[in-house]
């Protein structure tokens, strides 16, 4: 079981950390790569100024076999139908993140890497924990509970709960003998 991870977003030290962290959480190996675009024009709703995140993740998913999971990384502003915006979008087995409203600038704040880089952390893991087949989570502390907005991404930790956590793991036992 590995996931890839795909960043149009080229920075190697947050990558390096989200690689890491995922890794140490759900127990898989993890590869990253940067590539120039992960969104594309096809991609962009012009009324709303957002790119349809299950249209990127369709799109990836036909484009090339894939044999475990991936994980798109993009900085524009992402949406799904129904929702005004997401931070992130994962049916398995692709998903995608937008660190676009994870930037403190998004909210007129100055930038700080570390609320920046645990925004991050938080929003990947939780969507890596759905493609390993968790749903949301009660417990408000737990990185699977529902962000409606940055404050409860900034609220809950990084970690799943323990509950979720066995879940997660046994969600990665079932894929990985799946993919044999
Ligand atoms: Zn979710
Ligand atoms: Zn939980």
């Amino acid at each position: 079981m590995e996931l890839l991870v795909i960043s149009e977003v080229h920075d190697a030290e947050l990558l390096d950390r989200v690689a890491e962290v995922i890794s140490e959480i759900f127990g898989i190996k993890v590869r990253y790569s940067f590539v120039d675009t992960v969104v594309e024009s096809v991609d962009y709703d012009i009324s709303r100024g957002q790119y349809d995140a299950a249209r990127v993740v369709e799109r990836v998913r036909r484009g090339f076999v894939v044999k475990d999971l991936v994980l798109l990384v993009t900085d524009k502003d992402l949406y799904v139908d129904g929702l005004n915006f997401v931070f992130g979008y994962a049916p398995y087995p692709v998903g995608i993140i937008s660190t676009h409203r994870l930037n403190p600038g998004f909210y007129g704040q100055p930038f700080d890497p570390s609320v920046f880089l645990k925004r991050v952390l938080t929003e990947a893991v939780h969507e890596v924990g759905h493609l390993v087949g968790l749903k949301h989570c009660r417990n408000p502390s737990c990185v699977m509970y529902f962000s409606n907005s940055i404050l409860d991404t900034d609220r809950k930790g990084i970690y799943p709960c323990g509950r979720c956590v066995s879940m997660a793991r046994e969600g990665v036992r079932r894929l990985s003998s799946s993919c044999l």
